[in-house]
């Protein structure tokens, strides 16, 4: 029977050249994540899902690991199409390691033997066609890390905004210059998730803070829409110190992009600390605010958390868009994206009208199974 690894490997294209450079010896170095591997013929990258196989860089393609239906504020988007259905597929294998990872079973597939994810065959335009019968207005890479997947998340874009579809991007954010280019002309919105501002902490979960900083900049200065969410762990990333530096770098790059800071709760293999609190979540929200930050978010504890959980004008203080948790219960920007009581733009991606929610908690896509089909193992 085939192994995991082996179904991987056999549904694969060669990568793109621009997320890819010759080496000598027939090694490789790939590009698109910040790892920058070498890869010596025959071998895969950090990732194991990207390979040189006689010195061609071949990488993920034709299949998703988990498809669902959820509200645009789950991923989380608030200043991005409100209300609106994000259409979210993934395939396997993150470029990280976290050890509290929320979605292991398809990030870490190929490290860990508990982690058990069927691929299952697709093709971007059925992708894309699913999303608009369910009703999407967005269709979202996300679950594994998808910038070890940009050639089949570009390619799944491409039918996306041929079908009218917005395209987004929900990742670590640990980049390059060469793959955020490369992604630039087909990603509207870039959920980055900032895990820490230390750079030992980033190495505890197999990375570093430096790209990440670099992709988030890159971003913000190529206009695609950006907002920032940090899962604050007690005891791992929550100090005042280390919060002050994070809020001080995102307004430095700028006081408009949204930060969310999330309540974490034990999962995967981090069971030590204890469950975030509401009091601990507002605290790094009032540092935010600090800091200059003019959108800061609570997410998790709906209801637990002040006004945190609705977008206000920076400018008068009026009440732009109400939630609680992923339900849209007011909304109030006009039509022109601007704060209806004092005219002020308020930054982010607007639809012309609030057409009201289809949902407020995750479904998967309906007629799902004829639309899939496992691939053999
Ligand atoms: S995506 Fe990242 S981890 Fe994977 S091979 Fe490329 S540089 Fe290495």
């Amino acid at each position: 029977m085939a192994t995991l690894r082996d179904v991987i490997y056999e549904n694969v294209r060669e990568g793109a050249p621009e997320l890819c450079g010759k080496l000598d010896r027939n090694r490789l170095r790939c590009f698109s994540c910040g790892h920058r591997c070498p890869i010596p013929e025959g071998q895969a990258g950090v990732c194991k899902v990207r390979y040189n196989q006689g010195g061609t860089l071949y990488v993920p393609w034709g299949y998703v690991a988990g498809v669902q239906c959820d509200p645009i504020e789950k991923k989380p988007f608030f200043h991005a199409y409100p209300g609106s259905l994000a259409y979210s597929f993934g395939m396997l294998g993150c470029d990280l390691h976290c050890s509290y990872c929320q979605n292991w079973v398809t990030s870490q597939a190929l490290r860990d033997s508990d982690a058990v994810s069927l691929p299952l065959r697709a093709a971007p335009e059925s992708l894309a066609q699913d999303a608009i019968r369910q009703g999407a207005k967005v269709l979202v890479s996300t679950y594994n890390e998808p910038l070890i997947t940009s050639e089949w998340a570009v390619e799944v874009f491409k039918a996306a905004r041929a079908a009218g579809l917005k395209t987004a991007f929900v990742s670590n954010g640990n980049g390059t210059p060469e793959v955020i280019r490369f992604l630039q002309p087909w990603v509207d919105l870039y959920k980055v998730d900032l895990k820490s501002f230390d750079d030992r902490h980033y190495r505890q979960l197999g990375g570093r803070l430096e790209p990440i900083l670099e992709t988030i900049r890159a971003l913000y200065s190529m206009g695609i829409w950006l907002e920032i969410v940090t899962l604050l762990i007690p005891g791992f990333n929550d100090s005042n110190d280390e919060l002050c530096r994070l809020a001080e770098f995102l307004a430095s790059v700028s006081p408009d992009i949204p930060w969310h800071v999330t309540a974490f709760h034990k999962d995967y293999r981090m069971m030590d600390p204890a469950d975030t609190k509401p009091s601990d979540l507002l605290r790094a929200a009032e540092i935010g605010r600090r800091f200059g930050l003019r959108y800061v978010y609570a997410g998790n504890l709906p209801g637990q958390v002040k006004s945190l959980e609705n977008t206000s004008c920076h400018h008068c203080g009026a009440l732009l868009v109400k939630r609680h948790s992923y339900l849209v219960q007011e909304y109030r920007v006009t039509r022109t994206g601007t704060c209806p009581a004092c005219s002020t733009p308020v930054p982010g991606r607007w639809a012309l009208e609030f057409d009201g929610q289809i949902t407020s908690t995750p479904f998967l896509p309906r007629n799902r199974s004829s639309m899939f089909t496992i691939l053999n193992r």
